[in-house]
C-alpha cells in the first residue's frame, strides 16, 4: 500500500513550459470581487440592457423552426449562412470581393479568433507589437506562442484650455513607434476602437502604422469588435482597406459586441486566405467551432443588418446612438463629482481620473501591486462599485506607469447608471462633510 501511494505521488513537473509566468489573470480576480461585493457593476464589458428582439427571436425561430439540424455539428470553419452573409456585409465594408469559404472563418468570439492569429503566425521568437493600453489577453496569448511582446505606448497630451481629455489626446509618438519595428517584428496588434481608452485612431494614425507593416513586411492582427461603437460622427476606418495593408491584415470582430449579446460567444475573422488556412488549421484542432444555433441566429441578425444598412432603423446606426447619450451621461456625472473622466471618441468604456477620491484609499509603500488596482479592490468592497483599473491594460513592466485611472463600462441601462452616480455622489458628500 505504500509503495503504492508513494508511486501516485507524481514529482515531475506538471506545468507546461509556455504557462510560466501568464497564470495569473485580472478577470478572475475581479469578476469574482463583482459578484461578492457589488451593487453596480461597471466592471466587465457587457451589456445589461437586452440583446435586440429581431436577434433574440431569430435564436428562438432556429430552436423551434423545425431545423433539427441546427442542433448538430456544422461546418468547422463558419456556419454556411453566417460565412456567407459575412462576405457580402464585408465586401460592402472593405469594397473588395470576398469567398465566404476561404476569406471569413468564425470562431469562439473574438477571443478565439485572437487565440488563432496568434497560434497560426507567431512563432518561436518573434516579436509582436503591442500598443499599450491593452486589452490583457494579447500579452499572454504571444508568450504562448513562443513570442516576444514588444510595447509601445499611447502617451497622454491633457488639452492646455483645462477642458476634459479625450482619448484622442492619448497618441503614439512616430519615431518610438518606428524604433519598435525590427527584423523580428512579426506582426502588430492594432485595436481600434480601443478597449479601455475609447480611443478611434485617425487616417493619418493608421497610415503610420500601414507604412511602417509595409516596409518591414509585417503582419497586422486589427481587433475591430467595437467597429460599430463610434461617436460624435467620427468614422472607424479598416486598416485593412489603406494600400498594401490587405494582404497582411487580419480583421477580427465579435457578435458579442456588435449585437449585444457578449454570453453568445460568435466571433470571426476576415482577411486573405493566406493567413486564414493557417489559422483555420488551429481552429480545426483546438475547438472545431462554436454552437451552431448561435452561428443561425447571428447570420439572420447580419441578413437584416445588410438589409437596412445606413438606415436609422439599422441596429448599427441605433446602438451608438444610445451608447452616446449614455457615455454623455456617465460623463457629466463622474466630471461632476471630479472624477475626470477622458472622453471616449468609441467603445463603451471611459476611463476616469480617481486623484479627489484617493485619500480615503490610502497607499503602501513599496507594493508590487499598483494603486490603482488596490482603489478599485477598495471601492467594491466599500461602496459596492465594481470598475476595472487602468494598470490592468499595461504590461508587467509599466503596470506601474499609470496608476490613477480606473475603467468604468457605460452599456448599462440608465437605472445602472445613475446607480453608479449616486454611488459617487454619496461618496463625495461624505468627504467633504
Ligand atoms: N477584443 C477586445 C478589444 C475586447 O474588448 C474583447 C471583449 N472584452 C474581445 C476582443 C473578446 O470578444 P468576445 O467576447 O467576442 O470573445
Amino acid at each position: 500500500f505504500l509503495s503504492h501511494s508513494l508511486q501516485a505521488k507524481m514529482s515531475r513537473p506538471v506545468q507546461a513550459r509556455r504557462l510560466e509566468g501568464i497564470d495569473k489573470n485580472i478577470w478572475v480576480e475581479f469578476v469574482k470581487l463583482a459578484a461578492t461585493y457589488s451593487k453596480v457593476n461597471l466592471g466587465q464589458g457587457f451589456p445589461d440592457f437586452p440583446a435586440p428582439d429581431f436577434l433574440t427571436e431569430a435564436l428562438t425561430r432556429a430552436l423551434g423552426g423545425g431545423n433539427h439540424m441546427l442542433h448538430q455539428y456544422t461546418r468547422a470553419f463558419g456556419h454556411p449562412p453566417l460565412v456567407k452573409v459575412l462576405a457580402q456585409f464585408f465586401e460592402k465594408l472593405l469594397g473588395r470581393d470576398l469567398d465566404p469559404m476561404t476569406n471569413v472563418m468564425v470562431t469562439v468570439g473574438a477571443y478565439q479568433a485572437l487565440f488563432c492569429c496568434f497560434q497560426a503566425l507567431v512563432d518561436e521568437g518573434d516579436e509582436v507589437i503591442i500598443i499599450e493600453p491593452f486589452f490583457d489577453c494579447y500579452e499572454p496569448m504571444v508568450k504562448m506562442a513562443g513570442g516576444t511582446p514588444v510595447f509601445v505606448p499611447l502617451r497622454p497630451n491633457p488639452p492646455k484650455d483645462g477642458k476634459l481629455m479625450s482619448s484622442a489626446d492619448w497618441q503614439l509618438d512616430p519615431a518610438e513607434l518606428a524604433s519598435k519595428f525590427s527584423e523580428r517584428t512579426k506582426a502588430i496588434v492594432l485595436n481600434s476602437p480601443n478597449n479601455p481608452l475609447g480611443k478611434v485612431f485617425s487616417r493619418g494614425e493608421l497610415g503610420l502604422i500601414a507604412e511602417l507593416c509595409v516596409k518591414h513586411d509585417v503582419l497586422c492582427i486589427s481587433d475591430e469588435v467595437y467597429e460599430w461603437l463610434v461617436y460624435d460622427g467620427k468614422q472607424h476606418i479598416r486598416i485593412a482597406s489603406l494600400q498594401g495593408m490587405w494582404d497582411r491584415t487580419v480583421i477580427i470582430g465579435s457578435a458579442g459586441k456588435t449585437f449585444s449579446a457578449t454570453g453568445w460567444k460568435v466571433g470571426w475573422v476576415v482577411g486573405p486566405d493566406r493567413l486564414l488556412q493557417h489559422l483555420r488549421t488551429v481552429h480545426q484542432n483546438s475547438v472545431y467551432h462554436c454552437a451552431t444555433i448561435a452561428q443561425e441566429a447571428v447570420a439572420q441578425g447580419f441578413q437584416r443588418e445588410l438589409m437596412l444598412y445606413g438606415k436609422p432603423e439599422s441596429y448599427f446606426v441605433q446602438l451608438p446612438k444610445e451608447l452616446q447619450k449614455k457615455r454623455d451621461w456617465l460623463v457629466q456625472s463622474l466630471d461632476g463629482v471630479g472624477m475626470k473622466p477622458i472622453i471616449p471618441e468609441g467603445t463603451y468604456f471611459l476611463v476616469a481620473d480617481i486623484s479627489p477620491f484617493k485619500s480615503d484609499v490610502p497607499d503602501v509603500p513599496n507594493s508590487d501591486e499598483p494603486y490603482d488596482s488596490r482603489f478599485a479592490k477598495w471601492m467594491v468592497k466599500n461602496k459596492g462599485l465594481a470598475a476595472i483599473p487602468l494598470s490592468a491594460f499595461y504590461s508587467e513592466a509599466h503596470k506601474n506607469n499609470y496608476t490613477n485611472f480606473i475603467r468604468f463600462c457605460f452599456a448599462k441601462e440608465e437605472a445602472t447608471l445613475k446607480a453608479a452616480s449616486d454611488i459617487l455622489q454619496k461618496w463625495k458628500q461624505e468627504k467633504t462633510s
